[in-house]
């Protein structure tokens, strides 16, 4: 029985006071689904219990970093080690982040060097600033509906027609910031390639989410990688996957791996950090000594390669390059999706479910969803529905219909289970 969430009211009052919606990230103040949002107390495993006493099924994980749960002992135990034998931070360069560094290149295909910073804006914010420098070009292209961090010149939307200078998401965001980003569809490589027509010789980077995971969840269109790889190539522009979601998730060595294409950049954070603040990024060797004090294009970062998150990360990268993790992953989430497809399909409820590894959403159309319009034809009252119930009955989604679900190792059988009877009374009462 569900204990309701008088305590979680009482605090999201108070955080209010101080803290702009009461939350430090919009999309945890649970608007999109109109309701209070779950304060959170503690997790373990595939747990979460919020400050009324509730247990849930946790599928946020963080937004994507606890690939191995909460409080893998692996991870907390190198983070007492290090809390206790080490220190927190130095701002000098230290053993460990060389062999953080020295994983992730040896995992991620495109990866060269890299460097660490604190978070997956940073990276893609670097990333960008770095392949302008490298190529002496301003533009750059991203696609709709993806994500790429809180930078001025990534919030930004697409304007209509086939190359139109795009337009900021937010107040604050000059239109000059907004003035050398383009923007186009996902998997519309057609479009793309009228865009490198007018545009190819000015366009310093294409930026992409190789798995679109701030829409729900959309894979690539077969042939769309391949295709952003041939013609960046032939224009002499800088591919970039921004990984920062899928690095480590779809494969040990991110979506790159999983589809064969190689970028030239690649963004990395949430899993590599182990749930602690890190983000990275990282390429090809020509590129990367572009970067300060290598090269002249700037960045720097007090906490970039901070002790604590470096040792997460390492840990919990120890962990997913054991042989037979990805499998045991991929099993856990085929059978979610599996029960599902199932529940929605025995209850009449419209719904499509888009996954790719551990990562899942459930759309509620009646059609494919393989780009943003798709995405946003979804029913996003029965998804509120959807997922109110779900909560009432332990297990703890994204608050958004454009959010993934992420499943972990910490995930077991029960859980599973337990989720897909969940489902089927979800589904069932918003029929
Ligand atoms: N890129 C992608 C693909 C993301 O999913 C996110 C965050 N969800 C970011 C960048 C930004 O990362 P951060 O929130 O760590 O700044």
């Amino acid at each position: 029985m569900h204990k309701g969430f008088s305590k979680s009211v009482e605090l999201f009052k108070e955080a209010q006071k101080f803290i702009p919606g009461g939350v430090n990230s919009p999309v945890r103040a649970f608007k999109s689904v109109g309701l209070n949002p779950v304060f959170i107390k503690s997790g373990a495993g595939a747990k979460i219990y919020d400050e009324d006493g509730n247990e849930y099924i946790d599928y946020v994980g963080s937004w994507g970093p606890l690939i191995l749960g909460h409080r893998h002992p692996h991870v907390a135990e190198a983070l007492e080690r290090c809390l206790r034998d080490v220190g927190t931070s130095f701002g000098a360069p230290t053993e460990m982040e060389t062999k953080l560094a020295s994983m992730v290149a040896e995992a991620v295909p495109s990866v060269e060097m890299l460097r660490l910073v604190s978070s997956g804006t940073e990276a893609t914010m670097s990333a960008l600033r770095l392949a302008r420098g490298y190529t002496g070009r301003n533009k750059i292209v991203k696609f709709e509906g993806c994500y790429h961090g809180h930078a001025d010149f990534l919030l930004i939307k697409a304007g209509s027609g086939a190359l139109t200078l795009g337009i900021p998401t937010s107040p604050g965001v000059p239109a000059g910031s907004a003035a050398n980003t383009i923007v186009t569809g996902f998997n519309d490589l057609a479009n793309l390639e009228e865009v490198f027509k007018l545009e190819g010789e000015d366009i310093a980077a294409v930026i992409v989410e190789p798995v679109a995971g701030n829409m729900g969840v959309i894979p690539p269109a077969p042939g769309f990688l391949e295709g952003l790889r041939n013609l960046t190539a032939r224009y002499g522009s800088v591919l970039i996957f921004d990984e920062v979601m899928t690095g480590f998730r779809v494969s040990y060595g991110g979506a790159q791996q999983l589809y064969g294409v190689t970028p030239d950049l690649t963004c990395l954070g949430k899993i590599i950090g182990g749930g602690l603040p890190v983000g990275a990024y990282g390429g090809k060797r020509e590129i990367m000594e572009c970067v300060a004090p290598a090269g002249a294009v700037y960045q720097a970062g007090t906490l970039s390669g901070n002790p604590l998150a470096v040792t997460a990360g390492i840990a919990t990268l120890e962990i997913l390059k054991q042989p037979g993790i990805y499998e045991e992953l991929e099993r856990k989430s085929a059978s979610l999706e599996q029960g599902l497809r199932e529940a929605a399909l025995a209850n009449g409820v419209e719904a499509n479910l888009n996954r790719v590894g551990s990562m899942l959403c459930v759309f509620f159309t009646g059609s494919s969803v393989n780009d943003y319009a798709a995405a946003c034809s979804s029913n996003t009252a029965c998804f509120s529905a959807f997922f109110k119930s779900m909560l009432e009955q332990g297990v703890y989604l994204a608050p958004s219909q454009f959010e993934a679900l992420f499943v972990s190792l910490a995930h077991g059988e029960n859980e599973i289970e337990q989720t897909i009877k969940a489902a089927w009374n979800a589904f069932k009462s918003i029929k």
